[in-house]
């Protein structure tokens, strides 16, 4: 029953593939940094790239969820994978806010610091943010701005709306309850299961655009920065709070997580993270785990054979609330803004920053710089000044693209290591 699909794409396509992701992202750089109106003249090709992506994001979502639980035969085996998902996904989000925390408060980068305070982004959006609305905006979602929560009650308007959440909760009971019908339902979800391989074609066609589609992103992005003369000096005030947040993702992505994609994934950290390339590249280049998820579902499941039944259940689910490097650079941030006011955090404080930043990363959306606005919730809870939030803007948009590879970098170890945790269970049909 398990169709896996046909491989498009040699080793060696991937590998070229790979170095003209690697090498567009530089000439990004280097064409919007140096020549910012030539970085903004190549927006167009980034943003087909990126609408393109898009598109593809709802019907993967439905479609390999769908499909994905189908294939699961019975309620508790979806309740276990289901548990053993969301644990992992909450314990690995703690620990990156943990590490977070610990860093700030070592290195204090916003000790004897003065800097300006900027425009906050979308004032109306932060004014009325704190635990419980965010709660039950991720429970029913938000009714003055159309948004649905996980339990929604318009699927089409969810799906024009891109509201991840319940488009997931849909389709997981859809799935549960075709594979409940048995036999006869046997040919649905063989339907369905060739419409998800078609869609997943359709990714391997787009992966051609990606270099040219990349570069239009990355240049424009540092174009509308003003190139390198007007971004080098705000990324240098603000040097060591940016390279706090820097190692903290490194030492979450590359230590912790891959720790357990060892450990407990039993899987050779090199040659996952090569399976991975394409999709972590491209995270960094469109600052969007959302937008990522059709590669994120290629790369985890066609390049490092994670089975469908789990892939197609866990990064979806992953790419809408398991937001490690959101969580890391949440808790780094509100700890640098109380260090500049000069407002001492006690630890039962910075406690309550680690689990509001784990509550705010699972509530930002997968999208660009979705996490400097639930921020609020963690400046909320502590009571910090949310104006704070103005002094990190100049240098987020870069922050944002290193701590979205760790969110799909988070979402893939997941699956791996989900996938053998939940193996005996699980038949491979
Ligand atoms: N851009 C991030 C993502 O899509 C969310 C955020 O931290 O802003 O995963």
């Amino acid at each position: 029953m398990n169709q896996s699909i046909e491989k498009p794409k040699s080793s060696k396509e991937s590998l070229i593939l790979l170095i003209a992701i690697i090498a567009a992202i530089v000439l990004g750089f280097i064409l919007g940094g140096f020549f910012p109106s030539v970085g903004i003249k190549l927006e167009i090709f980034g943003d087909i790239f990126l609408n393109v992506l898009m598109l593809l994001v709802v019907p993967i979502v439905v479609l390999s969820m769908i499909v994905g639980v189908s294939r699961i035969t019975n309620l508790h085996q979806l309740g276990a994978l289901g548990s053993k998902t969301l644990v992992f996904y909450m314990l690995t989000t703690a620990v990156a806010a943990t590490i977070g925390i610990i860093l700030v408060n070592i290195i204090q980068p916003g000790l004897n610091q003065d800097l300006v305070i900027s425009q906050l982004p979308n004032q109306s959006n932060l004014s009325n943010m704190d635990i419980s609305t965010a709660l039950k905006e991720l429970l029913v979602g938000n009714p003055e701005k159309e948004q649905q929560g996980l339990v929604g009650y318009n699927l089409f308007l969810a799906m024009e709306k891109m509201d991840i959440l319940p488009l997931i909760l849909f389709s997981i009971f859809f799935g549960a309850a075709l594979s409940s019908l048995g036999k006869k339902a046997r040919k649905s979800i063989e339907i369905l299961s060739v419409m998800n391989d078609a869609i997943l074609k359709l990714v391997h066609w787009v992966m051609y655009l990606a270099p040219l589609g990349i570069l239009g992103l990355v240049a424009a992005r540092i174009a509308h920065s003003g190139g390198f003369k007007a971004f080098i000096p705000e990324l240098m005030s603000l040097g060591l709070y940016a390279l706090t947040v820097l190692l903290g993702l490194a030492l979450h992505g590359f230590l912790f997580l891959s720790l357990l994609l060892r450990i407990f994934g039993k899987r050779r950290i090199r040659s996952y993270l090569k399976g991975m390339g394409t999709a972590l590249l491209n995270a960094f280049s469109t600052a969007s785990s959302t937008a990522t998820l059709p590669l994120t579902l290629q790369g985890v499941h066609e390049e490092n054979k994670v089975s469908e039944e789990v892939s197609n259940f866990v990064l979806p689910l992953g790419a809408t609330i398991n937001m490690d490097g959101t969580a890391l650079y949440e808790a780094v941030a509100a700890i640098f803004i109380a260090q500049l006011y000069g407002i001492d955090l006690n630890w039962v404080q910075q406690v309550i920053v680690i689990l509001t930043a784990t509550l705010a990363a699972i509530g930002a959306a997968g999208i660009p710089e979705a996490g400097l606005v639930t921020m609020v919730i963690v400046l909320r809870a502590v009571n910090l000044p949310i104006e704070g939030i103005g002094l990190l803007l100049s240098v987020d948009w870069l922050l944002d693209r290193f701590r979205t590879s760790i969110n799909v970098w988070g979402d893939s170890v997941g699956a791996s290591v989900v996938e053998r945790w939940n193996r005996p269970k699980i038949p491979k049909s």
